[in-house]
């Protein structure tokens, strides 16, 4: 007998780590982990502005393939988040946000244009394994930890 499968609730799997980099003047064109150039590539960022406002983003963003990590420019983001904001919601300009994770492209534009509601955004996104965090040393890079 065929088992009915229930209907898809479950996360999809954890994808990348990601650091938000708070430094205007760090480029980060090597990893701060393991010293290897990083690389650019697009992602699509699934970002929550507080109090309920989900949106998609298509962005260039540094990625380490060593660590199969992703940095994102904070005030790079911000300036996105502003700019979109002004347009659709400018009540929510300087809120909370967070970045939840990545999107295949496909998923990215749905939620852009509306044809996806949050809830199917979340579970169409792939959370990140981990946030990393990288303290500005003098002389070097170290884990925060
Ligand atoms: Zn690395």
């Amino acid at each position: 007998m065929k088992r009915q499968e229930p209907f898809q609730t479950k996360q999809k799997e954890a994808r990348h780590y990601f650091f938000l980099n708070p430094y205007d003047d760090m480029a980060f064109t090597v990893c701060p982990k393991c010293e290897v150039k990083t690389k650019i590539r697009k992602y699509c960022l699934l970002i929550h502005i507080e109090p309920r406002h989900l949106l998609s983003l298509n962005k260039s963003c540094r990625y380490c393939p060593r660590c199969d990590l992703i940095i994102v420019k904070k005030a790079d983001l911000e300036r996105l988040l502003v700019a979109f904001c002004e347009q659709n919601v400018p009540d929510i300009i300087g809120n909370e946000y967070f970045v939840y994770g990545t999107m295949d492209r496909k998923d990215c534009k749905n939620v852009k244009t509306g044809k996806m509601n949050a809830q199917d955004a979340i579970k169409c996104s792939y959370p990140f394994k981990d946030i990393w965090m990288f303290e500005v040393v003098p002389g070097g890079w170290y884990p925060e930890k």
